[in-house]
């Protein structure tokens, strides 16, 4: 049914801009503010569809404004949007967004993302066992994405799992899952072990760690290997993990090897990275050619 299902986050990123980040008790008057369309599930969900593939999306938001532009947003990207769930009494996920001092402060209310169960699920069962890779992150509940993780074991889906934001996972889920792609940061969290390397080697072909403008790290059963990033004028890295993950799937899908997927995701990543904003900077297919 789709080539990538995204099971996922849809967040408003309300942006405040500022000099000064205020103290606790301070007021300060800022400078500018931006709504823009986030969250990690439909970021990644943005970028697999523009770079051609047939994606649908499994996820909630409130029943509120932010809620409707958001689901606008996803399907002009060419997202399939019938399956997300519009529920009452809670908002749509947020995040605040402080830009100031040259740095980010950010709290996220999730929201109607945890409102995502496993009854849902269960209810969208055809469309999960019909898809050819599911793409997951962890802004909505863990006992959600362990019960997607387990129905799809042992069938012909691969599953994704991008760990961001970082919690610690259980072996048992880390060992049913075809690639788990955290930054470095997110690795250590993840496994509650700083040794990344001894990592990548106990899970060949399976870890995949982003180093930023270092590339991409993996263990290919034989020895380790580092596809350098490309080298780009980079002007915001906001979303550059989440435009790697949609374009590692989207590659994955296609039947390519793990190292023409991770230079195909590098590729996307380093284009996202040249424009300001999450989504905005996602490329297409045409955007690659350049590179
Ligand atoms: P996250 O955004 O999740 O923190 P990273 O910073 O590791 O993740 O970046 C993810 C990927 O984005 C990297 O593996 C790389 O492909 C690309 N990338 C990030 N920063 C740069 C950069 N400065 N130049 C080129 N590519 C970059």
């Amino acid at each position: 049914m789709f080539d990538i299902l995204v099971i996922g986050s849809i967040n408003a990123d309300l942006v405040f801009i500022s000099d000064i980040r205020p103290k606790a008790g301070e007021t300060v008057m800022g400078k500018d503010f931006k709504v823009l369309p986030g969250g990690k599930g439909a970021n990644q969900a943005i970028a697999a569809a523009r770079l051609g593939k047939k994606v649908g999306f499994i996820g909630c938001v409130g029943n509120d404004d932010n809620g409707k532009k958001l689901i606008e947003n996803l399907r002009g990207n060419n997202v399939e949007t019938q399956y997300i769930q519009i529920v009452d009494d809670v908002p749509t996920g947020v995040a605040n967004i402080v830009v100031a001092e040259e740095d980010n402060s950010i709290i996220v209310i999730p929201g109607a993302n945890y409102s995502i169960s496993k009854d849902m699920i269960d209810k969208n069962m055809d469309i999960l066992l019909n898809s050819k890779l599911i793409l997951l992150q962890n802004e909505i509940p863990m006992e959600v994405i362990e019960h997607i993780i387990d129905l799809c074991f042992g069938k012909d889906i691969k599953v994704i799992l991008n760990p961001a934001p970082a919690v610690k996972l259980k072996e048992s889920i880390v060992n049913k899952i075809d690639y788990l792609t955290p930054n470095e940061h997110e690795c250590k969290i993840a496994f509650g072990n700083p040794n990344t390397d001894g990592l990548l080697t106990k899970y060949p072909n399976k870890l995949i760690v982003t180093v930023g403008d270092k590339g991409v790290l993996y263990h290919d059963g034989n020895k380790k290997v580092n596809i350098p990033a490309f080298k780009v004028d980079v002007v915001d890295t906001t979303g550059a993990g989440d435009s790697f993950n949609g374009a590692f799937a989207v590659a994955i899908v296609e039947g390519n090897s793990l190292y023409e997927s991770l230079l195909f995701a590098n590729k996307a990543a380093a284009i996202s990275v040249t424009k300001i904003g999450a989504q905005e900077g996602m490329p297409y297919l045409e955007d690659l050619k350049g590179l």
